[in-house]
């Protein structure tokens, strides 16, 4: 029976963390999703939207939960006496970074081993900041996110647009 915690900001959540959470899914016996919620940052999604909609996306799998946290991660993982994170490696440059990262979560706690998982190829490009560009630019982003992400997405920038306009009136 091993826990694992799977961090991450998640704005938004997408079809890429999903498809990390259903290989980790098979691989432990349970995963807490943790969204990452960090004062000094600047989210699109607040952390209630973040966690509702993770929920949403992961709600047919009853050894999956999600949760909000803001400090650090490894005293998430201490609180729930889980030993192993999960991160998402698409490359070369997301590795370069993941190894920095689990080495400073390794220094904090050196009982934390961090596990990095890849995705199917097709979730290789997907990438939470591209997505929202991308939306922002009217692309079709149904590939890449569930429609109830993609539905608060479009309302966003909705408001986005009409604040906008408003301010230069
Ligand atoms: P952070 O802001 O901590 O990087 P993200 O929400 O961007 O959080 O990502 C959380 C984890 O999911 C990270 O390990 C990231 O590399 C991974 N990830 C993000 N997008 C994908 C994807 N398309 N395929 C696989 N892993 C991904």
């Amino acid at each position: 029976m091993v826990k694992a915690v799977f961090p991450g900001s998640f704005d938004p959540p997408t079809y890429g963390h999903l498809n990390i959470i259903e290989r980790a899914r098979l691989i432990f016996s349970e995963i807490h999703v943790v969204v990452a919620v960090n004062r000094e940052k600047r989210y699109t999604f607040s952390a209630n939207e973040r966690v509702e909609l993770m929920r949403d996306m992961v709600k047919q799998w009853d050894n999956v939960t999600v949760h909000a946290w803001d400090s650090l991660i490894v005293a998430y993982a201490k609180k729930i006496s889980a030993h192993v994170l999960i991160r998402g490696v698409r490359n070369v440059t997301d590795f370069s970074y993941e190894f920095d990262l689990a080495m400073m979560n390794r220094g904090l706690n050196p009982e934390i081993e961090t596990v990095f998982l890849s995705p199917d190829p097709q979730y290789f490009v997907l990438r939470s900041s591209a997505i929202k560009e991308l939306a922002e630019l009217g692309g079709d982003v149904s590939s890449m996110v569930p429609a109830s992400v993609a539905d608060l997405l479009h309302q966003k920038l909705v408001k986005d647009f009409i604040s906008t306009k408003n301010a230069k009136m």
